[in-house]
């Protein structure tokens, strides 16, 4: 067949200029402009197609090749169809301008993840038009609301309709991108098995209202506030050692003297402490730990008022195995006898999720991967933030984040760019993730 990647690139360019920006409100977002759009682009090719709404204007959309063999597995490609908001003061270019520039496409969703959505479309329409009858049944979601959690996306269809999104074997983003490693041998391309755990709570610490002109002896709320954060600043949860953890580094092939202290409990602290990368540091520890970030804080009515409330959000992520009774153990430990004067509330309960890495799936991407970049080989790594694959290994699917990547795009350029200014992609990497999703269909259902 022909190359696809300029039907990668025009579709890709039609649902970045949808702009379909979820900022979490549900009135956002607006992703059946790009269910339409996906669903007149794959219209014709013989492939069965079904929209589902959680609330109006949120469709998603469900496209199917039918197996052969009932009893055979079921892979789904799941793309989100949503982006986060972007502020063009930082831009180069429109973000929803789409424009094609240098071999690169610009826009909003460009990395995140809407050249995924598109090159999976564009794969399951060349296989659809190819003939491609496989024994197990392909599934090709484009979903809503993954920005926002998935509650009126991934999240809804699992739970309202779980015969149309059933499925063995799921990948999503992120993954396959070029990370700044001293291997040996050719390129080691991460596959996201697993994600960490999200508990968010809310603190609520009290005092006694007063006059602003008479501070002295008060109780005042935002002072005891600021030492509940300091404490939790300088908290040093306990470093775990997974086997996820153990087995991209030593997939990873690095020398002894990284490896080593990457893979004990006390060197890898010291080492992400002493690294002149702080992102590289930053990554490290949080695969290693469950952490605590103070993210947001409400105190106050008046500017001569001493308050006597404060509320205090954290975002804390858990590896997995960590439960809601940990993270509280956790909390005690921190905030030590300030734990007892405060009030604890759990906004987000949402724990890790895992696959396991001895999969057709795993074994399928490798072989693919190999055909398509030649020397590389896939390494299991874990998402630190959350995806839509979280809600398909709760109901027993192995499920996968993944895509691939040239090398015109670094991992410090990759990471600049997820919600962040200027996101683009190139077409090398388009045409790559085409040939990934074509050659995994083909590979694992048969
Ligand atoms: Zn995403």
């Amino acid at each position: 067949m022909d190359d696809p990647t300029g039907e990668v690139t025009e579709l890709l360019q039609v649902l970045i200029s949808n702009a379909c920006v979820n900022d979490g409100t549900p009135q956002s977002g607006q992703e059946g402009r790009n269910a339409d759009d996906l669903r007149s682009y794959l219209d014709g090719s013989g492939i069965d197609m079904q929209t589902f709404e959680a609330v109006e204007g949120r469709a998603s959309l469900v496209a199917r090749i039918e197996g052969t063999d009932p009893n055979a597995p079921t892979l789904m490609l799941m793309g989100h169809t949503d982006v986060v908001p972007a502020n063009p003061d930082g831009w180069l270019r429109d973000p929803f301008g789409a424009e094609l520039v240098d071999g690169m496409v610009w826009g909003r969703g460009a990395i995140d993840m809407l050249n995924l959505t598109a090159s999976m479309a564009v794969a399951v329409k060349r296989l659809a038009e190819d003939g491609f009858r496989p024994r197990g049944t392909l599934v090709y979601l484009a979903v809503a609301d993954e920005e926002a959690m998935g509650a009126l996306g991934a999240g809804w269809l699992v739970e309202h309709e779980p015969d149309a999104v059933r499925a063995d074997f799921v990948i999503t983003e992120s993954g396959g991108f070029r990370m700044p490693l001293p291997s040996s041998g050719g390129p080691k391309l991460p596959v996201m098995v697993g994600e960490k755990g999200a508990y968010w709570r809310r603190i609520r610490v009290k005092g006694t209202p007063g006059h602003g002109s008479m501070p002295f002896r008060t109780d005042n709320a935002l002072v005891k506030a600021a030492e509940v954060v300091r404490r939790i600043h300088e908290y040093r949860p306990q470093t775990r050692i997974l086997d996820l953890w153990r087995g991209f580094v030593e997939g990873a092939e690095l020398p002894d003297e990284l490896s080593g202290p990457l893979l004990d409990a006390d060197g890898v602290v010291a080492l992400a402490e002493s690294l002149p990368d702080p992102g590289m540091a930053r990554m490290i520890h949080a695969c290693t730990h469950t952490t605590f970030a103070p993210t947001m804080m409400r105190a106050g009515v008046k500017t001569n008022v001493i308050p006597d409330a404060v509320d205090l959000d954290l975002d804390i992520r858990t590896l997995p195995g960590v439960t809601a009774e940990d993270v509280a153990a956790m909390l005690r430990e921190a905030l030590g006898d300030l734990f007892d004067q405060v009030e604890v509330a759990a906004t987000v309960d949402d724990e890790a999720s895992e696959s396991a890495v001895d999969t057709p799936l795993w074994d399928s991407l490798a072989r693919v991967t190999e055909r398509l970049v030649p020397g590389a080989r896939t390494i299991p790594f874990m998402l630190v933030a959350a995806t839509d694959a979280r809600f398909f290994r709760r109901v027993g699917a192995t499920a996968y984040g993944y895509g691939l990547f040239s090398d015109r795009i670094s991992f410090t350029e990759f990471a600049a760019m997820l919600h962040g200014d200027n996101e683009r992609v190139d077409q090398e990497s388009l045409r790559l993730s085409e040939g990934l999703w074509e050659g995994t269909a083909r590979d694992l259902l048969g």
